[in-house]
């Protein structure tokens, strides 16, 4: 069997698409793998764009934690690979967004 290797980025280049959708930056948000348990910032994540829209996976166990894709006038995102993400709101307030 053939392994195909695909490259990745880090979490952060889904800054720009993500603003689309959330207020806050959540590239800095600490998420929960729904597979593994780790617990990472999002950035932490590799993002694959070689495919239709983002697929972010867990840094530790390749588990997809978040999809985007943008078709058009609507943009779909899949979060359930993540327990929760802890979006940090201020330095004195944290919000978790159970998903
Ligand atoms: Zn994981």
């Amino acid at each position: 069997m053939k392994s195909q290797t695909c490259s990745y980025l880090d979490g952060n280049a889904a800054a720009g698409e993500l603003s689309r959708i959330f207020a806050l930056d959540i590239t800095a948000a600490k998420g929960q793998c729904a597979n593994c348990g780790a617990k990472r910032h999002f950035a932490e994540a590799h993002l694959y764009v070689q495919c239709p829209g983002l697929v972010a996976r867990c840094a530790v166990c390749n588990h997809v934690l978040l999809r985007l894709v943008n078709a058009g006038q609507r943009m779909v995102l899949d979060m359930r690979g993540m327990t929760y993400l802890a979006v940090e709101i201020s330095q004195s307030h944290e919000s978790t967004v159970v998903v």
